[in-house]
């Protein structure tokens, strides 16, 4: 483990420390370079050559697949998608630089927009905060998430500039990598389509 952006850990011996307390072998992935796999193997991303994975989670991991193997880059960072820098001088990120995609489209940004503008006393945002019990702090991801499917107009707009963030971001690589395919995964991709009456999908192809 070279380095995480959101975890103390530079240079760390991962697999060595765990191999040695499980007496098993253990083999250490990235998140999304796993998550870009097994679609390809099993899932949205089946039969496809060239395929880019977004996880739009707490940040936005990615993962580059050519003919079956995950693209590593010359030093294994390859995909690290959510610290391309779209906001010069932009919000901070815990990488250390500013104005990366997943500070604007990710569930950290959705949940930061909304809790701002909950704190700010905004009339607009009355409902959400009354959902979260008048506690700007207690507004959640799933929480915004829930009130757009429910036709709240604020949590809607917060999650479409979530949208419009990640078509930009998402454009920006079809430009740089000519995929086929894209698959959209994490934990913010089960909003789904959230604001029509049908359920959304986890993963799905763009
Ligand atoms: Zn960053």
């Amino acid at each position: 483990m070279l380095f995480a952006p959101h975890l103390s850990w530079r240079n760390e011996p991962l697999r060595e420390a765990l191999s040695a307390r499980l007496r098993l072998p253990v083999v250490v992935e990235n998140d999304a370079n796993a998550a870009a796999w097994a679609e390809w193997r099993f899932g949205a991303g089946a039969g496809e050559s060239q395929l880019v994975m977004v996880n739009l989670g707490t940040g936005i991991g990615g993962a580059v697949i050519r003919d079956g193997s995950v693209e590593r880059g010359r030093y294994g960072m390859a995909g690290e998608f959510g610290h391309m820098t779209v906001v010069p001088g932009g919000h901070r990120c815990p990488c250390g630089n500013r104005g990366c995609w997943e500070q604007y489209s990710s569930g950290n940004a959705l949940v930061r927009e909304a809790r701002e503008l909950a704190a700010a006393e905004s009339p607009v945002a009355q409902p959400l905060l009354e959902r979260a019990g008048g506690d700007p702090f207690a507004i959640t991801g799933p929480l915004v998430t829930e009130a757009a499917r429910e036709g709240d107009p604020v949590a809607v707009e917060l999650l479409q500039e979530i949208g419009h963030w990640l078509g930009l971001g998402i454009a920006n690589l079809a430009a740089a990598l000519d995929p086929g395919r894209f698959v959209i995964g994490g934990g913010v991709s089960a909003a789904g389509n959230c604001c029509s009456a049908r359920p959304g999908r986890r993963t799905g192809g763009t």
